[in-house]
């Protein structure tokens, strides 16, 4: 019999109502790998019983012929995500013990779809990071390490590890600057950061509420086309969240790119960019071109400002976010011996550095002598990078570009993890997107020269996923990308 776990979500959805094999046969697979490679750490915590129980009630369902879009298949959901009833920690130690009385948005679309879930994820800290390295129960493992383990990347490394790993069919993701995108690239998976507005933000723990968008982490190209037309849509519970229709984004899947314009920023490519990235951009362009797409040189010029005013914004709005936090109507306390003391023993116990480097740049440039020096100057900078997107897609239809500046590095890395300046270079291709609030997704191209995976990142228009989604399929039919098993 075929390793269920190696299915895709179409492929498992055909086999479970063709009766190939049922929900719980399915779900079985998944707790046998997810017991297997417990290693990784992809998950922080584990709801194998209630997986059994509503596989069973998805079995009958199934039977009835009255299944939702996701009925019986196994998902992991990254823990920014609220679970009612299950515990969340945003992999924090201040959210210890925190178990939410409510299901966000886009898990509660989720189940009502049928998708059944396995446990919940490890992130970095509040989702802060690009690496997985500042969770609270350490970094989850690259399934594709060789001869010493390597980040999944961040913050949701242990969606990447887990699609990656065979440890659920599909995950949830976050991306506030490329959260989605470079661990799917690092993890050799598909992931795509929808529009900003496109999914509804309610019950996921807030990081940089003008930027956190939620997306899927799966297999391939066709499985983010089915979760994410089950998680987005319009809330009245997220003021921001879009009244867009919701496309059927399988529909885009495979059409004609014959005149499609693909856009190359030539501001992207900075001397000393890796050689092999480099050559396997120019690829990827040349595959689309194959295909009879129109390849046209385009300019951002703002880019070069995205990085610093991304580490301006996010940990501005990430300070105010954070202020919740105070030891007394959440998760961990520290007691003191005045009000004071306990809301700073707390936070000095419950933040991880990142997490407190974030608090404190963002109080300075929020802080009144400072703020028009800095946070007022970031937002006009956004603004200009926006404009920059707008003109663009004048002359282009969607914009190819790398995913990441690197592949997976070691966990513990001297250059990168011992020194946040580096980390922060490493969103080089992803934060302009995120800033001007537009729909990017990050899937696999090919290995390097180590054996580890690469992936390119195809950026829309807003609210235009589907030619993302149509640009996609043609280059992963192209590029054959075969996934670590
Ligand atoms: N690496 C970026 C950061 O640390 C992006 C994180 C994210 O998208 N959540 O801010």
């Amino acid at each position: 019999m075929t390793d269920l776990t190696e299915l895709t979500i179409a492929e498992a959805r055909e086999g479970l109502r063709n009766k190939e094999f049922t929900a719980t046969e399915l779900t079985e697979s998944y707790i046998q790998n997810m017991e297997k490679k417990r290693p990784l750490n992809a998950y922080v915590c584990e709801t194998p019983e209630q997986a059994l129980e509503r596989a069973k009630a998805s079995q009958s369902r199934i039977e009835a012929g009255s299944g939702g879009d996701l009925e019986g298949i196994p998902l992991g959901i990254k823990d920014l995500f609220c679970t009612k009833g299950i515990a969340t920690t945003a992999c924090s130690k201040i959210l210890q013990g925190f178990i939410p009385p409510y299901e966000s948005t886009v898990t509660a679309k989720l189940l009502a779809a049928g998708a059944n879930f396995l446990g919940k994820l490890n992130l970095d800290e509040f989702a802060m990071g690009g690496s997985n390295e500042t969770s609270a129960f350490g970094p989850a493992v690259n399934p594709w390490s060789k001869d010493v383990p390597l980040v999944a990347g961040g913050s949701s490394g242990g969606s990447a590890a887990a699609v990656a790993a065979g440890m659920c069919a599909a995950a949830t993701g976050t991306d506030t600057g490329g959260s989605i995108r470079q661990p799917s690239a690092f993890c050799g998976v598909t992931g795509i950061k929808p529009t900003y507005g496109r999914c509804s933000r309610y019950g996921i723990i807030a990081f940089a509420s003008s930027l956190d968008q939620a997306g899927p982490i799966a297999k391939d190209v066709r499985d983010c086309a089915i979760m994410l037309k089950v998680m987005a849509g319009h809330d009245a519970k997220d003021a921001t969240s879009a009244k867009n229709a919701v496309p059927d984004f399988e529909q885009a899947l495979g059409g004609d790119i014959r005149g499609l314009r693909i856009g190359i920023p030539k501001e992207y490519r900075p001397a000393g960019l890796n050689e092999e990235i480099a050559a396997y951009w120019d690829k990827a362009a040349a595959m689309l071109k194959d295909k009879g797409a129109e390849i046209v040189e385009i300019s951002l010029p703002h880019t070069k400002y995205a990085l610093a005013a991304y580490y301006i914004i996010a940990p501005a709005e990430a300070s105010s976010n954070l202020a919740r936090y105070d030891g007394l109507r959440y998760g961990n306390r520290v007691d003191g011996a005045h009000l004071d003391d306990m809301y700073i023993n707390s936070r000095t116990a419950g933040f991880g550095a990142e997490v407190k480097r974030r608090i404190m740049i963002g109080t300075y440039v929020l802080s009144a002598g400072y703020y028009d020096a800095y946070y007022l100057k970031a937002q006009k900078v956004r603004r200009l990078i926006r404009d920059d997107f707008v003109k663009a897609f004048a002359s282009c239809d969607v914009i190819l570009t790398p995913t990441a500046p690197t592949a997976a590095f070691a966990i513990g890395d001297e250059t990168m993890s011992q020194d946040p300046i580096n980390m922060w270079l490493n969103d080089v291709f992803t934060v302009s997107v995120s800033l001007a609030g537009l729909p990017a997704m990050s899937l696999p191209i090919g290995l390097n020269k180590d054996g580890l995976p690469l992936g390119m990142q195809i950026i829309g228009r807003a609210f235009d996923e589907e030619t993302v989604f149509k640009a996609a399929s043609a280059l992963e039919k192209q590029a054959g990308f075969k996934g670590v098993k």
